[in-house]
């Protein structure tokens, strides 16, 4: 993958004066918005979050932002039942479960209310309107592309030893990052030029429950023991990790095994979250992909502002996103690869970070 280029960063920058822009419908005055977010454990939600609320805010809606404690799925279908008899118009969701809102969203629909799912798909569903996201497939290709073109896989013959994280399961973005990954890697591991010494290729064996940092730190420290993996032992040349949340916990078992920037196996990540963002400067995790939340915000706003106007809704795709029930209309944004070498570039730049965030 090419190293993104100043024009996304300043691309990104100006969406949110583009969304301005569009016009905001009368009817927005005193409309209510329900906004359903997984935790606040996780920087990238507190920011979809309060970008949203703000941009909606401004537009001269009115906002229930809720946060479902961390990643509670019975706290997030109280919130949505909630914001269903609390009389929202519009409900903005990131599910925790994909699978768990079936039944509350019955009764959003019953009184057409209309659901945009956020970020991941909401499955079994037939209340679900729009789907706002990244494009997911390309997140995980652009991850198993830096694994092949870092190790080289096209001309070297290794044998390199690669180990495989993703995240939770009931998140259905987990079925696009691993799929579009190993749809790269999976050829290499078929000729044995990339080696899971640990044998565990399958999602359900390399998930992360709740995308949690000390779940993949555990089955690191796990795969490090059973593999003999070490900088004194049995060379790891590369994990993908579908996440910088998975990613962090990786890197803490790396460091406790003894590796140092001098030989840190290639590592992967998504997010620029900021504990991310200093592994990289400090030589630790290798890229990430960065997904500028305040461009999906600004496009979930648009798309609001079009529902409530009763225009028609902004989307790009209309055939990947198959709920379970019928394939959601969705606007997918444009994930940039992300490296020591352009995330001055693409985050303070861009205003998403200053340097002492990452200090
Ligand atoms: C999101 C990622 C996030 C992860 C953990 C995924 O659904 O797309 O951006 O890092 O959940 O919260």
């Amino acid at each position: 993958p090419s190293p993104a280029s100043s024009a996304a960063a300043s691309e990104a920058a100006s969406s949110a004066a583009a969304s301005e822009a569009a016009s905001t419908p009368a009817a927005a005055a005193g409309t209510k918005i329900g906004i359903s977010m997984p935790t606040q454990s996780l920087q990238r939600w507190n920011q979809d979050g309060a970008n949203m609320k703000a941009e909606f805010e401004k537009a001269g809606y009115t906002v229930d932002l809720q946060y479902a404690g961390d990643n509670d799925i019975p706290t997030q279908v109280s919130q949505i039942e909630n914001m269903i008899t609390g009389d929202c118009k519009v409900l903005v969701i990131a599910a925790i479960d994909g699978s768990s809102l079936t039944e509350v969203l019955k009764t959003a629909k019953e009184k057409k209310i209309s659901v945009i799912a956020y970020d991941r798909l909401i499955m079994n569903s037939d209340a679900v309107s729009y789907y706002a996201t990244f494009d997911n497939t390309k997140v995980g290709t652009i991850q198993g592309e830096y694994i092949r073109d870092t190790l080289k896989l096209d001309t070297e013959k290794g044998p390199f030893n690669i180990e495989l994280f993703t995240g939770d399961p009931a998140d259905n973005n987990v079925n696009f990052f691993f799929g579009g990954a190993m749809s790269v890697l999976q050829p290499y591991i078929d000729k044995g030029v990339l080696v899971v010494k640990s044998g565990q290729t399958t999602l359900a064996q390399c998930a992360t429950p709740s995308w949690s940092t000390e779940e993949s730190q555990k089955r690191m420290e796990n795969l490090i023991t059973a593999n003999n993996y070490g900088p004194k032992g049995t060379k790891l040349d590369a994990v993908l990790s579908s996440n910088d949340s998975v990613a962090n916990g990786i890197t803490n078992a790396l460091v406790a095994a003894g590796y140092t920037k001098d030989n840190f196996p290639i590592l992967t990540g998504q997010g620029c979250g900021k504990p991310a963002v200093k592994n990289m400067i400090a030589g630790l995790q290798s890229m990430s992909i960065f997904k500028d939340t305040r461009t999906l915000a600004s496009k979930v706003v648009e798309m609001v502002n079009a529902i409530v106007a009763g225009k028609e809704v902004p989307v790009n795709d209309t055939k990947t996103y198959n709920n379970g029930i019928a394939v959601i209309p969705s606007f997918l944004c444009d994930p940039v690869f992300a490296t020591v070498d352009n995330y001055k570039k693409l985050l303070i730049d861009s205003k998403y970070y200053t340097e002492a965030d990452l200090a």
